[in-house]
């Protein structure tokens, strides 16, 4: 399957089954099992997983247009989406991968559905630095970790565990693992009800677990490297795509709006009758269309890395979550009272629009990180 025919299927998924269900997840905080499972029998779960193992072999455009596709319908999906496509990126990535093709060939098949489990209550959203340290046990270790964040707890059938190698010296000597979900000592502590992507199941989880070595997905101490060059950029392009998404569904919903509402003892539509409004949609269309482009920009650098694509990365995911919240609150507003009672769909991309700068590398993190590169000081 081709990048467009991939497109197209997730298109269709979003529209057909993701988008009707969306408002009942999020009054619910229910997960959205049944697109989960439209897209893993479309071969959209094995996105980039490489074709000889079942794979689409498809690469970071495609990734972007999906994650978007999937955002514009419900931004709870496209997060559980793109948690797995950051997991199944890190077991890709690992110096031992063969040792791995089964997990791969079920996710390529759509059985086997992988998260990140990397941020700690104890270091917060510095998920570079986990408190938690392994200890040597048996053949491997033992994990002990509060994560504090979990997309897809409950849902996933394995979990990509960072924490501080038992070898470790320094705060982010880290090593990754994959970890059974259902390996004994893996407890999901409490339910989800976050503000926004409530359908995304993002609960804390505290593993007390023995780990084997063959689990290892990265070299000892090597984890952090992974997280900065096999996560981040990934992360932060699908980061950004989810914001375009939800802009773009506003943008949609809001013309919609306009367009149907009347001012009765006018004979206009709110559309007509209001240049301000007019206005307000001008802006929020310019916001999707600047963010669309520093995208397909991100996604170029991705395909050709040269001096400045960490810059890129970096901005990517901090226009992504400006603009979402910019997009989504103009949205709010522009469509009054319809909105904030919940007749437009608005007021969901706007609490979920909300995430995108809270979750690490958070808004501000991602600004000190840009400013210290300009100025040739060193990130960490
Ligand atoms: C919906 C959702 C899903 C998530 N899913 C996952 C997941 O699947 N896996 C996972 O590992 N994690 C996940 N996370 C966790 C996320 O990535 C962050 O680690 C978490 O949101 C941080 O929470 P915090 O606000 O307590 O962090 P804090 O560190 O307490 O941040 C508080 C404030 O301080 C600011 N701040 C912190 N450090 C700095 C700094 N150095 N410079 C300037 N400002 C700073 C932050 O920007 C923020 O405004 C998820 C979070 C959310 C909201």
């Amino acid at each position: 399957m081709d990048a467009t025919k991939a497109l197209d299927k997730a298109k269709d998924i979003a529209t057909r089954i993701a988008a009707p269900a969306a408002s009942k997840h999020d009054s619910e905080g229910s997960f959205p099992a049944e697109t989960m499972k439209a897209l893993g029998e479309a071969g959209l779960l094995g996105l980039h997983v490489p074709t000889e193992l079942g794979g689409l072999g498809l690469g970071p455009r495609a990734f972007a247009d999906v994650m978007a596709a999937l955002a514009e319908a419900d931004g709870s999906v496209a997060m559980v989406y793109m948690m797995h496509i950051l997991g199944t990126s890190c077991i890709l990535a690992a110096p031992t991968r063969d040792a791995f093709k089964d997990t791969l060939k079920d996710i390529a098949a759509g059985k086997h559905l992988t998260t990140l489990a990397f941020s700690e209550s104890g270091s917060r959203s510095h998920f570079w630095a986990p408190v938690s340290k392994a200890t040597r046990s048996g053949d491997g270790v033992m994990i002990t970790a509060q994560k504090s964040w979990v997309t897809t707890a409950g849902h996933a059938q394995s979990y990509v565990v960072s924490t501080l190698s038992a070898t470790g010296k320094g705060p982010t000597d880290s090593t990754l693992y994959l970890v059974d979900a259902k390996a004994p000592g893996v407890n999901i502590r409490g339910a989800w009800d976050g503000m926004g992507l409530r359908a995304n199941a993002s609960s804390p989880i505290a593993f007390e677990t023995q780990v084997s070595d063959k689990a290892r997905l990265t070299e000892e101490s090597t984890g952090f490297k992974a997280m900065l060059e096999v996560v981040l950029p990934l992360f932060n392009l699908g980061q950004a795509a989810v914001g375009l998404g939800l802009s773009r569904a506003t943008t949609n919903a809001t013309v919609s709006h306009l367009k149907a509402a009347k001012f009765e003892h006018l004979g206009q539509s709110l559309g007509e009758a209001l240049p301000n409004l007019r206005a307000n949609l001008a802006t929020m269309q310019i916001k999707c269309d600047a963010l669309a482009a520093v995208i397909d920009d991100t996604v170029r650098h991705l395909e050709s890395p040269g001096d400045l694509t960490m810059l890129r990365v970096l901005e990517a995911k901090a226009l992504g979550g400006d603009t979402s919240i910019e997009v989504t609150s103009l949205g709010m507003r522009t469509c009054g009272g319809a909105a904030f009672s919940k007749h437009t769909s608005i007021d969901r991309f706007f609490r979920d629009a909300h995430a995108g700068a809270v979750m690490a590398p958070t808004g501000d993190v991602l600004r000190e990180f840009i400013g210290k590169a300009l100025l040739g000081i060193p990130l960490f």
